[in-house]
């Protein structure tokens, strides 16, 4: 029995990391189990292999603008296979940093599986470890395709390993994951279509976001089929074809695509074992403190879906682990006003309420301003695409309480838009601050 620690993380993704380290910092002796990489799903098949690819289509695309504008130069295809490994030793390096931060901190890591035996006590690699705060952060996977054929479609875990462009592309959702992946492809010349349930994309965005994603990707020659519930994925030749509800089978895809949520990862966990409630979607329940139904059990982060956000399950780790060893008894996250960007193409970012959401908050008192307009470089290039902002203001005062956009850029102007909006900032003080100019970020200070 290892009864040294003060602190048991499961986990060694984004939150567990986060929490392990800003506990260490404090003087705890913390044991971290983790039987993969250290990094997670963000640093090893989410978000920062990812941005390489998103970065890479950037390229993609900024070669046929150069050559829109007058460049003498002809676009060229993506060596994916070097692409892949020059992206994959960037990975490596990150996750590289992740370990000797344990280590300088004195973290210790066993790298197995663990699982509870009672609420204080974990088992792992045939040891068992007590201590009295243990922390829950293992994270989610891709949510199963539940239909015939499943097996013949890859996720977002499978699409980090194809070792070529695939030609021909279905992909099955139109959240987050759906609508980057189409990018990629469709920029790297990849033919895609989105399949999705509902009419639109990003359900859980203001809704104009959706819509004017929807119109830029089919104007790059994205398609989208919208209110199609798929039955089934096969094969047809050498190729696959997705069955749906709407008559037509879609198709043929060289590679199928699910991209239809994610699912808390806790099947080896033995949760009974602890008294860990879990609700109807096997998310761990906890409260603003990030605690569990058991005393000294917490989670957080992806498994406990609250908001599936790299940098939600970070600043939720630290503020536990001010809470537990730094004596800040008030310490938790705040959930309301966290931004989020989309990488699509063009990327979308928002942060605060959609106006929907608004008008059930404020009633009458929400005014939404708004602007399209065409950005300067897509101009000079001839194309006719244009970006889309939005502030959703409430009350009597015009507190803006939702700033949404989408277009080149959005990426990097949204987060000092979220300060803004934390800080609780109004219509006026947006008009009162100077424009930088010429830029798209103006537009959100200037919207009549
Ligand atoms: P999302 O929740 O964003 O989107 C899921 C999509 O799948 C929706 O369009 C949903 O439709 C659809 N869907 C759900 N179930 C089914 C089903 N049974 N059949 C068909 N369609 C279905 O999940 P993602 O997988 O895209 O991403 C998972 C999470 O990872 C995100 O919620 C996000 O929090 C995080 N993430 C964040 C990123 C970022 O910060 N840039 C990037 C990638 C992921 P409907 O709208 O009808 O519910």
């Amino acid at each position: 029995m290892h009864d040294d620690s003060d602190l048991l993380v499961i986990g060694g993704g984004s939150a567990g990391v986060a929490t392990a380290i800003r506990a260490a910092r404090h003087g705890a002796k913390v044991t971290l189990f983790e039987p993969h990489e250290l990094g997670g799903t963000c640093v090893n098949r989410g978000c920062v292999p990812k941005k390489a690819m998103w970065l890479a289509a950037e390229l993609a695309v900024a070669q046929r603008m150069a050559q829109e504008v007058g460049f003498d130069v002809q676009p060229g295809k993506l060596d994916w296979p070097a692409f892949v490994a020059r992206r994959e030793a960037y990975v490596a390096r990150a996750r590289g940093s992740y370990d000797k931060r344990l280590a300088d901190l004195g973290i210790r890591l066993v790298r197995a599986h663990a699982h509870f035996v009672d609420a204080r006590t974990l088992h792992a690699d045939g040891a068992d470890y007590r201590a009295s705060h243990i922390v829950i952060a293992t994270g989610s996977r891709p949510r199963p395709l539940a239909l015939p054929g499943a097996e013949l479609a890859i996720d977002s875990d499978g699409f980090f390993k194809l070792g070529a462009q695939p030609a021909r592309v279905g992909i099955i959702g139109g959240g987050y994951i759906a609508v980057e992946l189409a990018g990629v492809l469709g920029s790297f010349g990849s033919q895609v279509e989105l399949i999705t349930r509902k009419q639109g994309l990003l359900s859980h965005f203001d809704a104009d976001l959706g819509r004017a994603l929807g119109e830029m990707m089919r104007a790059e020659g994205i398609a989208h089929h919208e209110g199609c519930a798929v039955q089934g994925v096969r094969r047809d030749g050498d190729a696959l074809r997705l069955d749906c509800s709407d008559h037509e089978p879609h198709g043929p895809y060289d590679v199928v695509i699910s991209a239809i949520g994610r699912v808390p990862d806790i099947e080896s966990l033995r949760l009974d074992a602890a008294g860990v409630s879990v609700n109807m979607y096997n998310e761990i329940v906890t409260d603003a403190f990030e605690n569990t139904s058991v005393d000294g059990v917490y989670a957080l982060g992806d498994v406990n879906g609250k908001l599936q956000l790299t940098p939600v399950a970070i600043a939720a780790g630290r503020q536990l682990a001010e809470r537990l060893f730094n004596g800040q008894r008030d310490a938790h996250l705040d959930y309301a006003n966290v931004p989020s960007v989309v990488f699509s193409h063009p990327p979308v970012g928002s942060v605060g309420l959609s106006e929907a959401a608004a008008r059930v908050q404020y009633g009458d008192t929400v005014k939404v301003r708004s602007a399209r307009f065409a950005p300067m470089l897509w101009s000079l290039a001839g194309r006719e695409g244009k970006t889309f902002m939005k502030l959703v203001c409430a009350g009597d005062d015009e507190r803006v309480v939702g700033v949404h956009g989408i277009g080149p850029g959005m990426d990097e102007i949204l987060q000092g838009f979220a300060v803004a909006v934390r800080m609780g900032a109004t219509y006026a003080d947006f008009l009162k601050t100077v424009a930088i100019h010429p830029t798209s970020a103006e537009e959100f200070v200037t919207m009549g």
